[in-house]
């Protein structure tokens, strides 16, 4: 149990600012080869329980190959990531675990087309929480409200809109209950008039007090949520700042080209 502080010199601290500098992902000297390619070049990043990081950059940059390393999706050759106390390794008997705790929401939904939506969603909270079908199907239901969507609930994926599609596949990862979510690009493949359906629901995540790493453009987003903004270029993190200094007066030359071009 943790001790509260009440000292006479010591201020109290709430147990809720306590837990919001619980550090969540470590990442150091992170580097990173295909081959003869070296995509991630000495990546130092640290989150805090509770942040929002944004990361953009120009394609190509290492943006997805970045978060990919923090579930073991890819696997990096120097440096360390630690997730929740757990360091990645090859021989990390908990990545099975690791990736319980870090849902991920990927560009192309990635839903199974062969599966309702509501299968869909218990699928794993059934086979790697080991949950009841009963269980599974009520907590399916919370989110499938959550994210407006409850109505396509016996649906096939391919019945489903792009922007619902992605709203599935975000409340399919909640069923999880992670307690990180990583983006990649999530509205990159949509319609435009179907972008703010999904970044509504991002938004409502992020004020809940979800860990969140996102890969986006969305740079109204970025300002609105992000704690802090990254920018990275060929395999670099380059910038890293608060949103109002990211786009107000970014420090480098890079990021302010870029910045130019996506505006
Ligand atoms: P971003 O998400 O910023 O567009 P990626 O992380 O997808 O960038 O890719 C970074 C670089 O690594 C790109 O040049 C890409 O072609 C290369 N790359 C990505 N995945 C692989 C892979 N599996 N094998 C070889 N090269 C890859
Ligand atoms: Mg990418």
């Amino acid at each position: 149990m943790k001790q509260a502080v009440m000292t006479a010199e010591a201020p109290i601290v709430p147990a809720s600012h306590a837990s919001s500098h619980e550090r969540i992902i470590a990442i150091k000297e992170l580097n990173k080869w295909f081959d003869e390619f070296h995509v991630l070049v000495d990546i130092d990043l640290n989150v805090d329980k509770g942040e929002k990081i944004v990361i953009c950059g120009p394609s190509g940059s290492g943006k997805s190959t970045l978060i990919r390393c923090i579930n073991r999706l890819e696997k990096h050759q120097r440096g360390s990531i630690n997730v929740m106390g757990h360091e990645l390794t090859d021989d990390t008997k908990d990545v099975s675990r690791i990736r319980q705790e870090v849902g991920m929401v990927f560009q192309s939904f990635n839903l199974f087309p062969h599966l309702s939506i509501l299968q869909n969603l218990t699928l794993a909270p059934i086979w790697i929480r080991k949950m009841s079908q009963r269980d599974a199907e009520k907590i399916a239901w919370k989110y499938l409200k959550r994210v407006n969507i409850a109505e396509h609930a016996h649906k096939f994926p391919s019945q489903l809109s792009g922007g619902q599609q992605q709203r599935a596949a975000i409340a399919r990862s909640l069923c999880m209950q992670p307690k990180i979510m990583l983006f990649d690009e999530p509205t990159s493949a949509l319609d435009p008039e179907m972008v703010n359906e999904v970044l509504d629901v991002m938004v409502t995540l992020a004020e809940e007090g979800m860990t969140m790493l996102c890969v986006t453009h969305e740079m109204g987003f970025a300002r609105r949520v992000a704690d802090h903004v990254i920018f990275m270029d060929e395999g670099k993190i380059v910038e890293r700042q608060v949103p109002e200094k990211f786009f107000s007066e970014p420090e480098n030359e890079r990021t302010r080209k870029f910045l130019k071009q996506i505006h």
